[in-house]
C-alpha cells in the first residue's frame, strides 16, 4: 500500500472494528464526526498530509532501507543524525500547521526504541526471536503506514512501591496468563497522547525492574479494537469549545489523551516484543525517553512561533508594535523558543548508533537538557504574550456575540484597534493565542510529557561526570599532572550506551 494520504488515514480510522473509546461518558460511534475528537483527528491527519504538501513533502518522505520504498517519515527508523535533525525540523514546521500536538510522534519514538532493544538483546545475548518478530512488525507498519500510539506511563497506584509490591497488582500492565499462542494482559496505561485515534497502539513497560517484576517487564504491539481495550478520553482546558463555532473552537488546535485499560487482552507471539527482560527494562525507558525529549524541541518550538507570530499581530492591532518594552519582550520570546530548538538540533547533530548497525539514537545529554528547557520556557513565553495581548485574552466577547445582529455593530466599533485590521480580525487572534498558550498540548505536556522535570535532572546529574570536571579544574590549580583524556565534554556513558 505505502504512503498514504490524510484521507485515507481517516477512511482508515472508520474501518475499524468495535473500538470501545468514551468521552464525557459515553461510547462515541465514530471518532472522525465526533465534535471532541474530530480536531484530534484533523491534527493526526496532518502527519499524513505532510507527506503530500508541497512545502513539507521533502522533510516528510524517506526512502526505508527494510522494504525498499518511499515512506512517510513518522514510521521510518532513524539511519543517522541527519534523520534526528529531520524529525525535529518535520515537527517544528508541522505545528505550524496544527497549532497542536499532532499526536503521531510517540508511536514513531516506540518503533526506534524497540528496534534498538531488540536489536541489543540480538547482539549482546543472542536472543534474536524479539528482533525478528519486531522487524517484521515494522515492516508491516511501514507498508500500511500506520497510525500508531505509544503508550509508556502506568497508572502506578502506591508510586514508592515497585510493581510487584503494589495492592493493587494491575497497577502497571502485566502478563496474566502465558498460553500456546501468546499471553493474555492485564493494566492501564494513563496520558496516552492520541490513543482513540490511532491504528495501533505499542505499549512499554514505564520504569526500570527487578526479577520479582518479570511478568510487568513486557512490550507488544496490537491493533486499537483488539477485544478488551477500552479508552476513557481525559478532559482538557477549555475542552468544550470544541462543540463551539470556528473562532472560539477553533477547528485544528485540540488533541486529545487518554487513559487505556487492558481487561485481559489476548496478544499473539509474534506481536510480543520484549518480555520478562526485566534487566532492560530501565535502559528501554530511557532510550525512549530520551527520543521523545529530543522531539519536543521541534513541536514546542513551532507552537512558539505561533505565539510569538500571534502576539506581534495583536500589537500591531493595537499600534504599539514599534514600542521599545514590546520589541523586548518579542526579541526574549524568540531567544526562549530558539533555545528550546537548538539543544534539540544539537541532541540530534551529537546523535550516537546503539548497535553494530544502526539503531540511531539521540544524545541523552542534550535530549535531557532539551526537556527540560521545554518543561520551564513555554510558561515564560505564554505569560509574555499575555503581557502584550491584554486582558482581553481573558475577557473579549465571544464568537456568539459577534453573530448577533443586535451585538455585531458595537462589537465591531469597540474592539477594533487600528483601522487596518477589523474587531473579527482581533477576536480570532486573541482565541487563536488563547487557545494554544493555554493549552493542555503547550504549558502542561511541556512540564510532564516525556517525564516529569525531576526525572530529567536525575539523567542529567547521571551524565554530568564531576569527578571529570573537578579534575579539569585541579589541573589548572596547580594541584594534579593528570593527563585529560580526548573527550571534550565531561559526560558519562548512559546506560544504554554501555
Ligand atoms: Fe509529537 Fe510534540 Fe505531540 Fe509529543 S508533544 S506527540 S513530540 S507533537
Ligand atoms: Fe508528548
Amino acid at each position: 500500500m505505502g504512503l498514504r494520504t490524510g484521507d485515507q488515514y481517516v477512511e482508515g480510522l472508520r474501518r475499524r472494528k468495535h473500538v470501545e473509546v468514551y468521552v464525557l461518558g459515553k461510547l462515541v460511534e465514530d471518532v472522525t464526526t465526533h465534535p471532541f475528537l474530530k480536531p484530534s483527528v484533523k491534527a493526526f491527519k496532518a502527519t499524513f498530509d505532510a507527506a503530500f504538501d508541497e512545502d513539507t513533502r521533502a522533510l516528510a518522505r524517506v526512502k526505508s532501507p527494510f522494504i525498499g520504498e518511499e515512506i512517510n517519515r513518522f514510521v521510518h527508523i532513524h539511519q543517522g543524525p541527519e534523520d534526528l535533525v529531520a524529525k525535529v525540523k518535520l515537527l517544528r514546521k508541522l505545528s505550524h500547521k496544527v497549532g497542536t500536538c499532532f499526536q503521531r510522534c510517540v508511536g514513531w519514538d516506540a518503533l526506534n526504541t524497540m528496534y534498538i532493544v531488540t536489536g541489543k538483546l540480538a547482539e549482546r545475548e543472542g536472543k534474536k526471536v524479539y528482533f525478528e518478530r519486531f522487524v517484521e512488525y515494522l515492516k508491516y507498519v511501514q507498508k500500511n503506514d500506520l497510525a500508531l500510539a505509544g503508550a509508556m506511563t502506568d497508572v502506578k497506584g502506591v508510586r514508592s512501591l515497585r510493581p510487584h509490591e503494589q495492592p493493587n497488582k494491575d497497577a502497571y500492565v502485566h502478563v496474566v496468563e502465558e498460553r500456546g499462542d501468546g499471553i493474555v494482559v492485564r493494566g492501564a496505561k494513563a496520558n496516552i497522547t492520541g490513543v482513540a485515534v490511532v491504528d495501533e497502539v505499542v505499549v512499554m513497560p514505564t520504569r526500570a525492574m527487578t526479577e520479582k517484576d518479570a511478568e510487568y517487564a513486557v512490550a507488544f504491539a496490537i491493533p486499537l479494537d483488539t477485544p478488551g481495550v477500552k479508552v476513557v478520553v481525559g478532559r482538557q482546558v477549555n475542552d468544550l469549545r470544541r462543540f463551539e463555532g470556528e473562532i472560539d473552537g477553533l477547528p485544528y488546535l485540540f488533541n486529545h489523551e487518554g487513559l487505556v485499560i487492558f481487561e485481559d487482552v489476548f496478544v499473539p507471539w509474534e506481536r510480543v516484543f520484549f518480555y520478562k527482560e526485566w534487566k532492560h527494562s530501565g535502559e528501554l525507558v530511557e532510550i525512549f525517553a530520551s527520543f521523545h525529549r529530543q522531539g519536543y524541541a521541534g513541536c514546542k518550538s513551532g507552537l512558539g512561533d505561533v505565539i510569538i507570530g500571534a502576539s506581534f499581530n495583536l500589537a500591531r492591532q493595537l499600534g504599539i508594535a514599534d514600542k521599545p518594552h514590546v520589541q523586548e519582550k518579542l526579541t526574549e520570546m524568540v531567544f526562549l523558543n530558539e533555545t528550546m530548538y537548538s539543544a534539540g538540533l544539537a541532541a540530534s547533530w551529537e546523535g550516537r548508533k546503539l548497535l553494530k548497525d544502526g539503531g540511531w539514537w539521540v544524545n541523552p545529554m542534550f535530549a535531557n537538557i532539551t526537556k527540560h528547557l521545554v518543561a520551564r520556557f513555554p510558561y515564560e513565553i505564554a505569560r509574555l504574550s499575555h503581557d502584550i495581548a491584554g486582558g482581553i485574552i481573558a475577557t473579549g466577547p465571544s464568537e456568539a456575540d459577534l453573530k448577533n445582529p443586535d451585538l455585531r455593530k458595537l462589537i465591531e466599533k469597540y474592539i477594533q484597534g487600528v483601522p487596518e485590521f477589523t474587531a473579527e480580525d482581533r477576536l480570532r487572534m486573541v482565541r487563536l493565542l488563547e487557545n494554544i498558550s493555554l493549552s493542555a498540548a503547550y504549558l502542561v505536556e511541556s512540564v510532564h510529557g516525556a517525564g516529569s522535570p525531576q526525572a530529567q535532572r536525575i539523567s542529567i546529574q547521571r551524565l554530568y561526570d564531576l569527578q571529570k570536571a573537578e579534575m579539569i579544574a585541579r589541573r589548572l590549580a596547580g594541584m594534579t599532572n593528570a593527563q585529560l583524556d580526548q573527550k571534550v565534554e565531561p559526560h558519562k556513558p548512559s546506560d544504554a550506551e554501555r
